[in-house]
């Protein structure tokens, strides 16, 4: 423990005293090079999550609307009033190239051609899937980055959506999969049986096609929806969250498997440089609801939901007409 504040005493000083220097006028270029200086981490190393808004522009880590946060069950806001999701472009995966890669920080499958498209869960037009990545543990007992009335998940798969050109701008839609260690889930061997492929930073594999559709719970009729944020640097708050009311699982083998993976080794310091506990500690909800919708196909009616598209479906009481920010 003491090791560590040493630590960061050190590289907020080396950031402080660089950053100085540059201003003195000394050497302008040495501010990026200080900023590109220590990277972000977890608890191993880097700089911890406490002290990422003293990172390069990323002053919004230590916002008001941050991510993850802690869902209490019974304070949520019951709100079905919204337009169900139409997720028909996550079925349709057939010749959509999807590449797994081993980003030193974790793992996430892109989509370098073509991207799947989402509409309707109340967000602002339709969105693109950018990618989609996973959070974990060292054991099963934590990983997840969203808790559920305090119980941590053993992973948490985030879905990166954005705006298509044609959509609105600035908001960024991440839908949460939360999964616990149970019985095998063959839906995910697509990913899991490639994970040796990509065990070293920069590794790249290319997946099989499979539906996307087929990573999330087998019901997605509802959903927690809340405002927040990227849960890494730059921590920006433009992020409107889904987060599955069901869970999925997948086998101790299974999630043992990303365990494996060789991740940057200033970051990851246990094991031989494992990726493990790549999940950011829950962020307070302050004035914001987390709202719980289970909207039904045949009551959908265009008048009844139109005003609350408007807010997305994240309940703003507490903070009058302010939503994520632009
Ligand atoms: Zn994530």
């Amino acid at each position: 423990m003491k090791l560590r504040v040493m630590f960061l005493f050190f590289c907020l000083e080396t950031i402080l005293l660089q950053a100085t220097e540059a201003i003195e006028g000394v050497q302008a270029i040495q501010l990026s090079e200080a900023i590109k200086g220590p990277s972000w981490g977890y608890y191993q190393g880097g700089i911890p999550p406490p002290f990422w808004s003293c990172l390069a522009n990323s002053e919004m880590c230590a916002g008001t609307m941050q991510s993850p946060v802690n869902i209490e069950t019974n304070d949520v806001v019951k709100n079905s009033h919204i337009r169900p999701f139409y997720f028909s472009g996550l079925w349709k995966t057939a010749g959509i190239k999807m590449e797994l890669k081993n980003t030193g920080h974790g793992v996430k499958v892109e989509f370098p051609n073509t991207q799947p498209i989402i509409e309707g869960g109340g967000l602002p037009g339709p969105h693109k899937l950018l990618d989609f990545h996973f959070h974990w543990g060292g054991n099963s007992q934590r990983g997840s980055e969203h808790t559920i009335n305090g119980h941590q998940f053993a992973m948490e798969a985030h879905f990166v959506f954005l705006p298509t050109t044609d959509g609105p701008k600035h908001f960024a839609a991440v839908i949460g999969v939360l999964i616990y260690a149970g019985s095998y889930n063959k839906n995910y061997e697509h990913i899991v049986s490639k994970l040796k492929d990509v065990k070293n930073i920069g590794d790249k594999a290319v997946l099989d096609s499979f539906p996307i559709m087929n990573l999330f719970p087998e019901t997605t009729r509802c959903w927690y929806r809340y405002c927040g944020s990227l849960t890494t640097p730059p921590c920006t708050e433009t992020v409107i969250w889904t987060v599955f009311e069901q869970s999925i699982c997948m086998s101790e083998d299974q999630i043992s498997e990303f365990r494996k993976l060789i991740g940057e080794p200033e970051i990851f310091t246990e094991g031989d440089n494992n990726i493990v506990d790549t999940f950011r500690p829950v962020q307070p909800l302050l004035q914001r609801k987390v709202s719980l919708s289970c909207p039904r196909r045949r009551k959908y009616y265009y008048e009844q939901y139109r005003l609350n598209t408007n807010e997305y479906g994240c309940i703003n009481h507490g903070y009058g007409n302010r939503k994520c920010h632009d």
